[in-house]
């Protein structure tokens, strides 16, 4: 991690990060809006974190299932979140489709 650190600090790396993070903005700010909408919604305490909704961590993420519908969120620990999105980006063409719908079914047992 240090090397990666070193290298996020030069310039070279600055640049590199700035334009990768425009670049995200400019492929999907939709994103973004979910995010800042959310995060506005969460400090007027309209929504309120939640435990992992799989293992029940308290250290959640919110998880967009459809960045056009910001407050439509599934809590996840950072483990769980990594996996969600490893297995969105698995199925065909991006992950508002490939959202896990078994995530959404109530449990009995839960
Ligand atoms: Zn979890
Ligand atoms: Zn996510």
């Amino acid at each position: 991690m240090a090397r990666t650190r070193a290298y996020q600090a030069s310039e070279a790396g600055k640049a590199a990060s700035r334009n990768n993070h425009k670049n995200q903005v400019l492929k999907h700010p939709e994103k973004i809006f979910a995010r800042q909408a959310l995060r506005a919604a969460m400090m007027a305490g309209y929504i309120v974190a939640e435990p992992c909704k799989l293992c029940g961590n308290p250290k959640s993420e919110a998880h967009h299932t459809d960045y056009l519908d910001p407050f439509h969120v599934v809590w996840l620990c950072r483990k769980h979140h990594d996996e969600q999105h490893i297995r969105e980006r698995g199925r065909k063409d991006g992950h508002l489709a490939g959202a896990d719908a078994s995530l959404f079914e109530e449990k009995p047992n839960a």
